[in-house]
């Protein structure tokens, strides 16, 4: 996979969206309530961009017990698991119980 991925924040209603950095004019996205989305992680232009994974996650109330279960696998306050390299995402998502993409 050429490029890399951009993970922007939506400061109003909190929604999250991952973009591939070839497809958009990076700086210029909108949230789906119209809000300026923020680019949360730097582009990074060798290796892999850390994603945080809503996908993986969980709700807001189970981080301690993910914490818990999983120390090895790094999660957000908010309950989304972060994911730094491919090889760490084959990892988590083994982990998980979920196919790796
Ligand atoms: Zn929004």
């Amino acid at each position: 996979m050429r490029g890399g991925i951009y993970t922007y924040h939506c400061p109003k209603c909190g929604a999250c969206d991952q973009r591939f950095m070839w497809d958009v004019d990076a700086d210029k996205q909108t949230c789906e309530c119209g809000a300026p989305l923020r680019r949360s992680v730097p582009p990074s232009k060798q290796g892999f961009t850390p994603i945080l994974c809503e996908a993986l996650g969980v709700h807001p109330s189970q981080v301690a017990e993910h914490r818990r279960v999983h120390p090895d696998i790094p999660m957000t306050d908010d309950g989304r698991v972060v994911i730094r390299s491919y090889r760490e995402n084959v990892r988590i998502c083994k982990k998980l119980g979920f196919d790796p993409k």
